[in-house]
C-alpha cells in the first residue's frame, strides 16, 4: 500500500508554517492571479496523463524569490506562509485581468504537477486555500462587521461580536469497492470524456467516516459496502478538501446510478480497466495500488 508522503500537496517536511514576519518580504512568493500561479515556464513538451491538458512544460519555477515591494503594492492581499528551509514564504492575490510578474506566465496547479518542485507545488496549494479563506473573510459572517488578522495564529475575528473565522478544511471519503477480480468505478458529468474514478462525496455533520461511506456508495450506485480499510488521505486544494481513500468489500445490491451525479457506473475487471484520473490524484493512487495488490493475490 502506498505511503502517505509520497501524495501530492502533502505538507513540505522542512516547512515551519507561520502567519506573521516583519521581514521585508525577501523569500519564495506564490502569487495568484485567480485560480493561476505565476511561473517562469519551459516549452510544453512534456506529455500529460491528465486528458485535459495535452502537453505539460518541460520545467516551471517560480519566478519570484527576492524583494518584491512593487508587487506587494498593486497585490490585492498578501499573506505570510512561514519558512521553507528557513526561507521566507510569501502568498499573494492579484486583481483580475492582472498582468503576470515579468519573465512570468499564469498557470494552474494541475499542470504543474511534478514538474514546479514538489515542495513549491504543496506550498502553492497550501497558498490558494488560504487566499481563497482571506479573501472570504473580510467580513464577519454573523454581524457583517470588518474582521481582523490575529499575529499570534491563522485566524479572522470580528471585533464587534468576537466570532472567529478559521481557515476550513471540508473532509470527503473516497471508497474503492472491490468484487473479486473487479473494481467499482464511475464517471460524473463532469469528468472529461471516457475517464472513470472511484466514488467519493462529502461528510455530513454528525457522520463518522465509516457512515459517510456507506450512505454515499448506496446513495451513489445503490449497493452496500463492508470492511472498509483505510488506505491514505491527501490535501485537495480545489477548493479546500481533505480527501480520505479507503478501500471497501462488496456486501450486496444492484448497481443502480443515481441520477445528475453518476453518468455511469460499472464493475471493471483489472485487464480491462477505462481511462483513469490523472496522477497528481489519491483516486489514481488508489486504484493503482488496488489493482497490484489483487495482481499479487493470483
Ligand atoms: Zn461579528
Amino acid at each position: 500500500m502506498v505511503k502517505n508522503e509520497e501524495l501530492p500537496f502533502r505538507a513540505p517536511l522542512d516547512f515551519e508554517a507561520a502567519c506573521h514576519s516583519e521581514s521585508d518580504g525577501q523569500g519564495h512568493w506564490f502569487v495568484f492571479c485567480g485560480d493561476k500561479l505565476a511561473v517562469e515556464l519551459g516549452p510544453p513538451e512534456r506529455p500529460s496523463d491528465d486528458p485535459r491538458f495535452r502537453a505539460r512544460p518541460a520545467w516551471a519555477r517560480l519566478a519570484l524569490q527576492k524583494n518584491h515591494n512593487r508587487l506587494r503594492s498593486e497585490a490585492q492581499r498578501t499573506l505570510y506562509l512561514g519558512r521553507l528551509q528557513g526561507v521566507d514564504c510569501w502568498a499573494a492575490e492579484m486583481a483580475a485581468g492582472a498582468a503576470a510578474p515579468q519573465g512570468a506566465t499564469w498557470e494552474g496547479l494541475r499542470p504543474l504537477f511534478s514538474v514546479l518542485d514538489d515542495d513549491h507545488f504543496a506550498l502553492a496549494g497550501r497558498a490558494f486555500q488560504l487566499l481563497q479563506w482571506d479573501r472570504d473573510h473580510q467580513f464577519c459572517g454573523r454581524c457583517g462587521a470588518r474582521t481582523e488578522p490575529k499575529k499570534e495564529e491563522r485566524v479572522r475575528v470580528c471585533p464587534a461580536c468576537r466570532l472567529s473565522a478559521y481557515p476550513r478544511v471540508a473532509p470527503a471519503v473516497m471508497a474503492l469497492v472491490k468484487r473479486e477480480k473487479q473494481i467499482l468505478l464511475a464517471r460524473s458529468p463532469h469528468f472529461p470524456p471516457g475517464m472513470y474514478s472511484a466514488l467519493a462525496g462529502f461528510v455530513e455533520p454528525g457522520e463518522t467516516l465509516e457512515q459517510c461511506l456507506a450512505r454515499e456508495v448506496a446513495e451513489e450506485v445503490g449497493v452496500r459496502i463492508a470492511k472498509p480499510r483505510y488506505f491514505a488521505s491527501q490535501s485537495w486544494p480545489f477548493p479546500h478538501s481533505l480527501m480520505i481513500a479507503f478501500v471497501c468489500e462488496y456486501a450486496g445490491g444492484e448497481l443502480k446510478a443515481q441520477e445528475a451525479e453518476i453518468e455511469e457506473v460499472n464493475w471493471f475487471d483489472l485487464l480491462h480497466l477505462p481511462k483513469l484520473p490523472s496522477k497528481i490524484s489519491i483516486a489514481r493512487k488508489l486504484i493503482d495500488a488496488v489493482c497490484q495488490e489483487m495482481e499479487e493475490q493470483t
